[in-house]
């Protein structure tokens, strides 16, 4: 399919006359966000997810309720859209190959596909010149067995369907592996040898249809239990020899990929001095997200351009310009954790220190680990953006980082 050029507002895109409409395959809050970027241009949106009360589909002009491979539902979001994108790789391959038959579908749908199992991941990764963990496929009692030793102490991940650290296990012997295996339901994975981390960055660039590519420089991630706690982005967060070339490797990875779209990649920052670091060098590249990252919403406060408008950018066919970091920014989760009891958090309190932007996803259940939303601290030097959110953080009982 080729480049769309869907100015905002324009009209004669659909029978209906309504202006041009963009739509998103899933309604969580990266919809949500990516529904709003579009409607603060003029868009029209459409949602689709079976979920009713999904948050985006609250916000959008329109919501499909219905299944990802609903062809009635497909037929329907093809009927009102000028283009589609995703906000989520799990949604199937299949139902974006569908989309892209008739509409401008970006990323396309081997993109997706190659993110949501990690056994090709790995194998497109390993093309960016930067080194993915030393890895083993699992796929039967076989490979377990002829598994390297160096692989121990390791992660064992299930190839698909993983996220928030969901999915995956940590194991130190064989005898562990193998009834970690089991656990997993003996479902394909990959055993990753457990490597010593100093840090955790990602580099989220958008790439257009005719290959301009433009990017944010890369963060710098805490995770807890596997899920994104804490984002720090501003000058000086990582080492500088790591910078370039994290973003090197990204755009390496979004070219081979013909990727058009919103791309993060996640990167492991090997402890200085270590084995592993001598063997593979400073920087591993871990896993990719076929869309914005939960890492790169800091963008929405702290930059001219958030990564939500460059995916409505490049999924519109407009231009894309890089985008400037005007703001050192701190970002924290907000998981369900802290609606213990139902109680509300201290939102008084927390919006009363200066140059808080608290995000809330319209999520009417709140669970222990769900991410309800997240809260930026933006301000003008890194120092200030720290003790800022250090102090958010003591007020809503969130572990100091
Ligand atoms: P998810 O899809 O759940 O984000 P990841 O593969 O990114 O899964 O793993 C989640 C987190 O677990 C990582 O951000 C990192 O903190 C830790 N982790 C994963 N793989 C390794 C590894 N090989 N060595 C050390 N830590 C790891
Ligand atoms: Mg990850």
């Amino acid at each position: 399919m080729s480049q769309p050029h869907c100015l905002p507002g324009s009209t004669g895109w659909s029978d209906s006359g309504q202006p041009a409409t963009l739509g998103v395959m899933g309604g969580g809050q990266l919809g949500r966000m990516f529904v709003h970027a579009a409607q603060s241009m003029g868009y029209f949106t459409v949602v689709l997810d079976p979920d009713t009360s999904s948050p985006a589909g609250l916000v959008s002009h329109q919501h499909i309720q219905r299944d990802y491979l609903d062809t009635q539902g497909l037929a329907q979001l093809v009927q009102h859209c000028a283009a589609v994108t995703t906000e989520f790789e799990n949604v199937p391959a299949a139902a974006l190959a569908t989309l892209a038959a008739t509409r401008p579908t970006a990323p396309n749908a081997e993109a997706v596909a190659i993110a949501q199992d990690r056994i090709q991941e790995k194998t497109h990764l390993a093309r960016s010149g930067v080194p993915v963990a030393p890895y083993a496929v699992i796929e039967n009692a076989a490979d377990l067995a002829t598994v390297a030793d160096t692989l121990l102490p390791g992660i064992l991940k299930t190839a698909r369907l993983g996220y928030d650290g969901k999915g995956q296990l940590r194991v130190s012997s064989r005898a562990e592996l193998a009834s970690a295996w089991d656990a997993l339901k003996q479902v394909p994975c990959v055993l990753e040898q457990m490597l010593p981390l100093a840090d955790e960055c990602s580099v989220i660039v958008a790439r257009g249809w005719d290959g301009t590519c433009v990017h944010f420089a890369p963060q710098r991630n805490l995770h807890r239990q596997g899920i994104l706690a804490v984002t720090q982005a501003y000058e000086g967060n990582l080492p500088s020899t790591l910078v370039d070339k994290a973003v090197e490797a990204t755009k390496k990875i979004a070219d081979e990929l013909n990727y058009v779209g919103v791309l993060c990649v996640e990167f492991f920052v090997l402890a200085e001095g270590s084995p592993e670091s001598a063997a593979l060098g400073g920087l591993v590249v871990n896993e990719m997200a076929p869309r914005p990252h939960n890492s790169g919403h800091y963008t929405l406060d702290a930059c001219d351009q958030s990564q939500f408008d460059l995916q409505v950018r490049t999924l519109a066919g407009l231009p894309l310009v890089q985008p400037r970091h005007h703001s050192a920014a701190v970002m924290l989760n907000l998981l369900g954790d802290l609606w213990v009891n139902g109680t509300i958090p201290p939102w008084d309190a927390v919006l009363a220190l200066p140059g808080v932007h608290l995000h809330l996803y319209g999520k009417l259940q709140a669970k222990p680990g769900r991410k309800m939303g997240h809260l930026t601290v933006t301000a003008a030097t890194a120092a200030e953006a720290n003790a800022v959110a250090l102090e958010a953080a003591r007020l809503l009982g969130i572990d100091a980082f």
